[in-house]
């Protein structure tokens, strides 16, 4: 790290700075420049984290130049991680981007949510998700079917032949729903909900961590740290829209570019939800061609059998016939991008 000195800091406190670091086991080299005096810090930032530097005085900034989320970092892990699921499905690394279809929650009506799945099986989908702990901005809206809903899940997608992925809420049910779900989905909610990253960093299936609302690209990658830090090595990012000043005509703003620059700065893959990150039906199948065009390793829609009577997000589900229409351009979209990434690139150079 580079450690900048107000130009009124005085020697005692630059020496105060640097033998602290040295006494860290830093590695330091000190210029003086017409104003500023700088410190060169090189070391062990596990301890000595720059925000401990900033707060001795007579430091002006802390500047790091490796970023502080270590193992979610391409420069630590060059490769792309691949998940792989136990019927061969792979996310990340070139491979084809997977689709992850639903309703937002599943509600009590078990041939609708079996009607959703067919249809996403027909379509080529290879997750059906369905929130079952729903996190409510509003107590009174529905918040959700807890385990019966997890066992409608897990019964529509066995009869269709996909894998599931539903939302955890509570640390406490982990073991209920490792038993219906395939993925575990923290929602943007919890993106900073530090016992619940620690809880999924100890247990053994795959994670999808959605970014916050407000969260800041490096915020996230450092929410995805806690994760792999408490051994759980199978994380999936999802870019689901953030918070800005204008909410006129979308939910969200659908923040494409977090996709490509994830990817440099990650080796984790990362999916796109449009259904929030606009709320808007007519959005998500543009959003979902612009996230497959940069990069993105899968796509979350949110599809419903009776948008208009849904208990939640009715207005940004799409109804199964809309779904099918998407889904064909989505589809071959995404296999025209899949042939020039992975069997033209020989002949382009
Ligand atoms: C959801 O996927 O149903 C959901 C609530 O998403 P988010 O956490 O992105 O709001
Ligand atoms: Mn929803």
């Amino acid at each position: 790290m580079i450690i900048i000195m107000e130009p009124k800091a005085t020697d005692i406190q630059i020496k105060k700075v640097m033998d602290f670091l040295s006494a860290n086991g830093f590695e330091t080299r000190f210029n003086r420049g017409e104003v500023y005096a700088v410190i060169d810090a090189i070391g062990d930032k596990t301890t000595v984290t720059p925000n401990r530097i900033s707060a001795f005085d007579g430091v002006r900034e802390v500047k790091i130049i490796r970023e502080p989320f270590r193992l979610a970092s391409r420069d630590r892990k060059p490769d792309d991680t691949v998940i792989e699921f136990s019927n061969g499905v792979k996310i990340g690394g070139g491979n084809k981007p997977v689709v992850m279809a639903g309703p937002c929650s599943v509600e009590d009506n078990y041939d609708g949510l079996l009607s959703v799945a067919v249809a996403a099986k027909e379509c080529g989908c290879e997750f059906l998700r369905g929130g079952a702990f729903k996190p409510r901005t509003s107590p009174y809206d529905f918040q959700g079917y807890g385990e019966k809903a997890l066992k409608s899940l897990r019964k529509a997608a066995d009869e269709t032949g996909l894998l599931t992925v539903s939302e955890i809420m509570d640390a406490s049910d982990i073991d209920m729903m490792c038993d219906y779900v395939d993925v575990l989905q923290i929602g943007a909610r919890n993106v900073q909900n530090f016992k619940l990253l620690h809880a999924v960093g100890k247990c053994n299936k795959p994670v999808i961590l959605k970014r916050g609302l407000a969260s800041t690209i490096r915020e996230f990658l450092l929410a995805a740290e806690h994760i792999l830090y408490n051994g759980n090595s199978k994380v999936i990012l999802c870019e689901r829209g953030i918070r800005s000043f204008d909410s006129a005509f979308t939910r969200n703003v659908m923040d494409i570019a977090s996709i490509p620059v994830i990817k440099k700065y990650s080796h984790l893959p990362i999916i796109l939800d449009p259904s929030h990150g606009t709320g808007e039906r007519y959005l998500i199948e543009p959003m979902a061609k612009a996230g497959l065009v940069v990069g993105a390793d899968g796509v979350m829609i949110e599809v419903h059998h009776d948008p208009e009577n849904a208990l939640s997000d009715g207005k940004q589900s799409l109804p199964i016939p809309m779904f099918k229409d998407v889904m064909k351009r989505v589809n071959r979209l995404s296999g025209r991008l899949h042939y020039e990434r992975n069997c033209l690139s020989a002949n382009v150079d």
